[in-house]
C-alpha cells in the first residue's frame, strides 16, 4: 500500500507518514536516513536544533531518489526571529541539506516570552516568495499564537505541528488550528514510548495481530494527522511504517481516544524560549 497523502491548504500533497530525527546523533543520522528510505519512507522531519541536517543530505544524495519524490521538512531555530533570520536560516540549512529548497519550513516555537513572533512569521513568507521552501507553517503555536499571525498577515499557515500522542491530545491546539484549515503534524506521536505500554492499546494491538506502537501510529493516520516517529532501531523503522495494510474501527478510535489524560511530555508552548 502506498503512504497516503494530505492536501495543505497551499494546494500542496504531505505524505502522511516520515521519519522524525530529533535527538538522532552524527553516528547515527545517514544509517538511520539511508534506512528509512529504503523501506519506502520519503518524508523526513528535521530542524536546525537537531543539529543533523549535514547528515539528512547524505543520505538524500546517496539514495538517489528524485528530489521530487522527497518531502524534507527543516525549522527555524529558536532565538532566530528577526524578520531577515528566516531567509538568512534557511539558506543555511539549505546549504547543510544540499538542497535547493525544501518542502516545510516551520517556526520551532513562537518563544512568546522572548517578544515577536508576527515579525518571524514575515520572515518565513519572504522565504516562500523567493522558492527556498514550497510551504510555510509553525510548530507548537497555541490558538491566540495563530489567530494573532493570520490577522496581521492574512497568510494562513499551512501545517501546525504540536504535540499529540494517545495520552495527550492537546485538543485545543488542534481546534485552534483546524478552524483556520491548518493540517495537524503529531510530534512525539508515541509519547517518546511512553503510550505504547497503555493495558488498553494492548488489548486493539493484540485483536488486530499489530503492535502497540503500529496501532498508535494508525490512530494519528485516521484522525488526519502526519506523524513521523523517530527510531534508529532498523526493524522498529520497518516496523513503524508497515502500517497502511490495516484499520482500526471507530470504536477502537473512541477508545483510545479515551486514553488522553493531558499528559504533556515536552516544553509548554507559553513558557518555552
Ligand atoms: P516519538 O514519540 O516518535 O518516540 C520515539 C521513541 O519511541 C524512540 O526513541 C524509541 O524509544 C521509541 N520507539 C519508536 N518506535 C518504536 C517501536 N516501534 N516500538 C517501541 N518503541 C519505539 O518521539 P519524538 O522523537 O519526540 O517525536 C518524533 C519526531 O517529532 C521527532 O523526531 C521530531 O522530528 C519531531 N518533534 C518535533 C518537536 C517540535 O517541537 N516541533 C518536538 C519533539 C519532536
Amino acid at each position: 500500500a502506498q503512504v497516503p497523502t494530505i492536501t495543505l491548504n497551499d494546494g500542496r500533497a504531505i505524505p502522511q507518514l516520515g521519519i522524525g530525527v530529533w535527538q538522532v546523533s552524527d553516528d547515527d543520522i545517514v544509517p538511520t536516513v539511508s534506512k528509512a528510505l529504503e523501506v519506502g519512507y520519503r518524508h523526513v522531519d528535521t530542524a536546525q536544533g537537531y543539529q543533523n541536517e549535514e547528515g539528512v543530505g547524505k543520505a538524500i544524495a546517496a539514495s538517489g531518489i528524485a528530489r521530487d519524490d522527497l518531502w524534507v521538512t527543516t525549522k527555524l531555530a529558536n532565538g532566530k526571529h528577526e524578520r531577515s533570520d528566516a531567509v538568512a536560516e534557511l539558506k543555511v540549512s539549505l546549504e547543510k541539506l544540499g538542497l535547493e529548497y525544501v518542502d516545510l519550513y516551520l517556526i520551532h516555537w513562537p518563544q512568546p516570552l522572548n517578544g515577536d513572533y508576527v515579525e518571524t512569521w514575515k520572515g518565513m513568507i519572504d522565504a516562500l516568495e523567493q522558492g527556498l521552501t514550497k510551504s510555510i507553517g509553525v510548530s507548537n503555536f497555541q490558538p491566540e499564537h495563530l489567530d494573532k499571525i493570520v490577522e496581521a498577515t492574512g497568510k494562513i499557515p499551512a501545517v501546525n505541528q504540536i504535540e499529540v500522542h494517545p495520552t495527550f491530545a492537546n485538543q485545543a491546539a488542534v481546534d485552534g488550528s483546524t478552524k483556520h484549515g491548518i493540517t495537524i503534524e503529531s510530534w512525539s506521536p508515541l509519547g517518546l514510548g511512553s503510550d505504547l505500554k497503555n493495558e488498553t492499546l494492548g488489548e486493539i494491538a493484540a485483536a488486530a495481530g499489530k503492535s502497540p506502537a503500529q496501532v498508535i501510529l494508525r490512530w494519528h493516520l485516521q484522525k488526519g494527522y502526519v506523524v513521523f516517529p523517530k527510531s534508529i532501531t532498523p526493524s522498529r523503522i520497518e516496523e513503524n511504517f508497515d502500517i497502511l495494510d490495516f484499520e482500526l474501527s471507530a470504536d477502537d478510535l473512541a477508545r483510545i481516544d479515551a486514553l488522553d489524560e493531558d499528559n504533556r511530555t515536552g516544553g509548554h508552548p507559553d513558557k518555552m524560549n
